[in-house]
């Protein structure tokens, strides 16, 4: 017969078993909310999803060096949101700031899945590119996939409809349908981009009403292409800024085009972050509010947003490395953001998805 002591055991081991589950941070195949955390990387971008049925999609991984700093910050983040395993982790460009701890990350945790634009033989930007290449083809056991425009990622479905579509990617854009853009003709071409941001993977997410839009260091005439004349996007709720912010990206006619509620800028103290990108996204007619995971410590304050929207305010040396985190409800109708896991929500309705 089993002892009263033996049922107590039983009893306080699955309490421990199912207490994490409590925890609304760690309970997304529990309560079915999508979070998306934007982890400081210091410049870098790295930002994870976790769905509503607790898959886990890593855009980007960060520097690699400094002590493991980005690798470790990834981790934690994984750590708090339970997950014990990556389902997807894309790159969406091969610049180092983007790609630099798919390796490392894959000796600490499974990843399940590797995806990418493709994997070039050279980069023109990096003799050493061969050579990281191959650390990452060895980290995906030569079994990464390749995204081209239109694909979508496979995740399981819930209840309120999920697809991460791609929109960019290799320079190509999706079919130019959709609406006149009303703001194609402030689109001024730079020259010609020939390094490999202008090749960025650009992920666009639906769930319900809520959009999310997250284009890597995509830069100016690539963004053009893909909303002049129409606009195939429509309007976006949550808005990655791209490219850290930096004034050869975030062209405004695609900014302007899909009139964000929210951005999310992941520059660092002195990268990205620019003065033309803080005055583009100043004249977004539906913005509500503007987070900075730091502040540009180069600019004045009333060049930029609040304080109380900005993650980290100081240099990269002694920087804590606080998140941003956006929270959408199950029925995907409303969302939250917040500077660092125990930061105050700021609460945001979707307008509905047309
Ligand atoms: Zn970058």
């Amino acid at each position: 017969m089993r002892s009263l002591r033996f049922r107590l055991l039983c009893l306080v081991l699955a309490g421990g078993l199912f207490a994490p589950f409590a925890h609304s941070t760690r309970a997304d195949e529990i309560n079915h909310r999508l979070d998306i955390y934007f982890i400081d990387v210091e410049g870098g971008a790295a930002t994870l999803l976790v769905t509503p049925e607790g898959e886990s999609v890593l855009m980007d991984s960060g520097y690699p060096d400094n002590g493991y700093r980005d690798r470790d910050r990834i981790l934690k983040t994984l750590r708090d949101a339970g997950r014990k395993q990556l389902d997807h982790a894309v790159v969406s460009h091969w610049h180092l700031d983007h790609f630099g701890n798919h390796a490392a990350l894959a000796s600490e945790i499974p990843i399940r899945n590797f995806w990418d634009r493709g994997i070039p033989d050279t980069l023109m930007e990096d003799a050493q590119f061969p050579e990281k290449a191959a650390r990452y083809r060895a980290a995906a056991q030569n079994r990464s996939r390749t995204l081209k425009v239109g694909d979508t990622l496979p995740l399981k479905a819930g209840g309120t409809p999920l697809t991460v579509k791609v929109a960019t990617a290799s320079r190509d854009v999706l079919p130019n349908s959709g609406p006149a853009n009303p703001h194609a003709a402030v689109h001024k071409p730079q020259a010609d981009d020939p390094s490999d941001n202008a090749a960025s993977v650009s992920l666009w997410l639906k769930f319900g009403d809520f959009s999310f839009l997250c284009c890597g260091d995509l830069t100016w005439n690539v963004e053009a292409k893909l909303v002049t004349p129409n606009n195939p996007l429509g309007q976006i709720e949550l808005f990655m800024v791209t490219h850290h912010g930096l004034n050869v990206s975030n062209n405004p006619a695609l900014v302007w085009a899909i009139d964000p509620r929210v951005t999310v800028m992941c520059n660092g103290p002195t990268k990205g972050g620019a003065k033309e990108t803080q005055e583009t996204l100043r004249k977004v007619k539906s913005l509500q509010a503007a987070f900075q995971l730091h502040r540009n410590v180069q600019l004045a304050d009333g060049e930029q947003t609040p304080a109380e929207f900005i993650a980290n305010g100081g240099q990269t040396e002694g920087c804590q490395g606080r998140l941003i985190k956006a929270s959408i409800a199950p029925d995907g109708k409303s969302y939250t953001v917040q500077v660092g896991l125990d930061g105050k929500p700021h609460a945001f309705n979707c307008r509905p998805a047309k």
